[in-house]
């Protein structure tokens, strides 16, 4: 069974994961973590738990999602994933935290790209990577059919969907993308999204403005 473990961090609370499971391994989805306190309390978290990190795997490259990485590859020596149409958000993560008024350090280039029909595995856990642009042109989502969890990032949210407007972005790809590979899913699917609460794909399908 894997447990996921959400922290909302930095000046745009973004959601970062935690995911472990039995075997203790665990990985870090979309590490965000920018404040000294964030920094402390995901390392608490590791050592109290006594979890072994193996990689960090983002579901994309926004500056938002990648402010932590520097620091988890420094603590843990662990590999970035991430997919390679997103490999240029990563260079301007800089230039992109300035536009909306923040300072961060350079992160260093992805260590590898995420593979077709490869799923993403750790522990005894596996999930399903599931390509969804539209956010941005290189993001993905990771389904967990065993346990009906998607871990969904800036693609779908509690009543609402993912901003377009941002280089590489595209309004119809998305909905395209949510309706197509998405919303053939199970209802009770749960969502785990980069901002804000969970929710299920059931209800975004059956109540969501965009989508309905
Ligand atoms: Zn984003």
């Amino acid at each position: 069974m894997i447990k996921v473990k959400k922290f909302v961090v930095n000046p745009l609370q973004e959601n970062s994961y935690v995911i472990s499971d039995e075997t203790g391994q665990c990985i870090f989805v979309d590490p965000g973590f920018y404040f000294d306190v964030e920094k402390e309390e995901i390392k608490n978290y590791i050592s109290e738990n006594r979890l072994t990190p193996v990689m960090i795997a983002n579901t994309h490259c926004h500056f938002d999602h990648i402010m932590g990485v520097e620091f988890l590859r420094e603590e843990y020596s662990i590999p970035f994933y991430a997919h390679e149409e997103d490999a240029f958000w990563v260079e301007k993560s800089i230039e992109q935290a300035e536009m909306f008024g923040f300072e961060m350090k350079p992160v260093n280039p992805i260590d590898s790209f995420y593979a077709d029909n490869k799923p993403l595995k750790f522990g005894d856990s596996e999930f399903k990577i599931i390509h969804v642009p539209g956010h941005s042109p290189g993001h993905v989502v990771f389904y967990a059919e065993n346990s009906g969890e998607l871990i969904a990032g800036d693609v779908l949210f509690y009543g609402s969907i993912g901003r377009t407007d941002l280089p590489g972005g595209d309004y119809n790809t998305l909905i395209s993308g949510i309706k197509n590979k998405l919303f053939n899913l199970p209802d009770e699917t749960k969502v785990y999204c980069g901002h804000g609460p969970e929710t299920t794909l059931g209800f975004e399908k059956s109540s969501n403005p965009f989508l309905t």
